[in-house]
């Protein structure tokens, strides 16, 4: 069998590459910066760690194999992060009144009793919420939380793409989150050295060009790069690829010295409550143990906001402070502070990408992975990384 080259060494090219060497594959895994893990990047700073994008991974069957494998201790969430907060007004449980509830109860189980709940083909987010829930749920409880994983708009948001899933037979039992002690930055080293140790190799500070292009290879980079390099040998489908939309994103990691007392997982803030942020994690909650100081992690922007991602680092601060008095009452300053600011953050998994996406061709010897294919979070990218590196190795042998 030929060498594969897997480009990029962000979360999804290290689990490819991973998965391919046990499945028998010669790997080179090209990174062009000098650092693998892409949008991850763990920060020790002196009161605690500084996360730029994932923080915590949705637990399955297959992430705790990975840990397992990689002799990584998974860090269990406190059972008190169980509490989930929304803003309407004040930081509540639930953000619906009690008619609204009824309301919305009476018809979702309609629309389960009449099996009307997947969603269509090109159905929006906020049509299937107005086909199946009520616009107050589905403005200040789906979008909201939609937000807090997506950062889309609903009204654009394809509801195949990011509802379809819950609605798969074969969909994996959600077991929770889980961190890691030493953040996410551990698990990339640990890829790493598992994937070094497997016999593949490692090439940072290496850029690929379109003209270029190693093959048999898989590219795990962003679509707008995708696009790029595949322009030469595959116009059309770097055309369409190109069309792919990205929304900016802001992770601020703040530090206090005094405790913020929320006993909660984080609060989302529903749009329409005249505040800017997309919702604040409260890390000292989920993983006590994790940071020296108490650690708020507050996201802004999104496909909603992305000016936000154009404030400079003192406007974002002075932004969170004065929404941070409204939302939970206080007004001490941060001891420390990192902020990471993604231009081209997430996917938008709007109707544009489910479109582009059907039957999406890929040439010979080239596969397409990252995640702008089917999931943003980690766990769906570790279960493609593993069905994409059989049908890699079946299809080059
Ligand atoms: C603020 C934020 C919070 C998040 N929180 C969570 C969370 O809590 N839980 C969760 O599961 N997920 C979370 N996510 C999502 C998750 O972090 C990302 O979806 C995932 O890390 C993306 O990995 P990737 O490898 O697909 O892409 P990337 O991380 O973008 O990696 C792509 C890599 O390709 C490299 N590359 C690009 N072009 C080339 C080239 N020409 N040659 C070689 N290399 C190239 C890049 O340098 C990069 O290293 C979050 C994301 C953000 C932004």
């Amino acid at each position: 069998m030929k060498t594969i080259t897997v480009i990029g060494g962000g979360f999804s090219g290290l689990t490819l590459a991973r998965a391919l060497l046990k499945e028998g594959a010669k790997v080179v895994l090209i990174e062009k910066e000098n650092r693998c893990g892409g949008l991850i990047r763990t920060r020790r700073l002196a009161s605690g760690l500084a996360e730029s994008a994932a923080s915590s991974i949705s637990r399955t069957a297959r992430v705790d194999r990975l840990l397992e494998e990689l002799r990584l201790p998974a860090l269990v969430p406190d059972k008190a992060s169980n509490r989930k907060l929304f803003y309407v007004g004040r930081p509540r449980r639930w953000p619906l009144g009690v008619f609204e509830t009824l309301h919305v109860v009476w018809k979702y189980v309609a629309g389960k009793v009449k099996r009307r709940l997947p969603p269509l083909p090109g159905e929006s987010v906020s049509a299937w919420g107005g086909r199946c829930l009520t616009k107050p749920a589905t403005e200040k409880l789906l979008a909201a939380g939609l937000q807090g994983i997506y950062a889309g708009d609903i009204d654009h948001m394809s509801a195949s793409l990011v509802l379809g899933p819950m609605f798969r037979r074969d969909r994996g039992r959600y077991l929770g989150l889980v961190g890691l002690q030493g953040g996410m930055g551990v698990l990339i080293e640990a890829l790493k050295k598992d994937i070094l140790a497997r016999g593949g190799e490692i090439r940072e500070s290496v850029e690929i060009s379109g003209d270029n292009l190693p093959t048999p290879c898989a590219l795990a980079v962003p679509a707008p790069e995708a696009a790029r390099l595949l322009r030469a040998q595959a116009p059309a489908l770097a055309e369409r690829i190109s069309r792919i939309r990205y929304a900016p994103l802001v992770a601020a990691n703040l530090f206090f010295e005094e405790d913020n007392g929320q006993r909660a997982f984080g609060c989302l803030v529903p749009r329409g409550q005249g505040l800017r942020t997309l919702g604040v994690l409260f890390h000292r909650c989920i993983f006590p143990t994790q940071d020296r100081l108490s650690c708020e992690r507050w996201i802004l922007g999104g496909a909603t906001d992305p000016a936000a991602a154009d404030l400079s680092a003192e406007g974002l601060r002075e932004l969170i402070r004065t929404e941070r008095r409204r939302i939970l009452g206080l007004d001490d300053q941060p001891v420390e502070s990192e902020i990471a600011v993604w231009k081209q953050g997430l996917p938008h998994y709007d109707l544009t990408l489910e479109k582009i996406l059907e039957d999406l061709p890929e040439p010979e010897g080239i596969w397409l992975h990252g995640n702008w294919l089917g999931g943003i979070g980690l766990s769906r990218i570790l279960e493609r990384s593993e069905s994409l590196a059989k049908k890699i190795v079946r299809e080059s042998a």
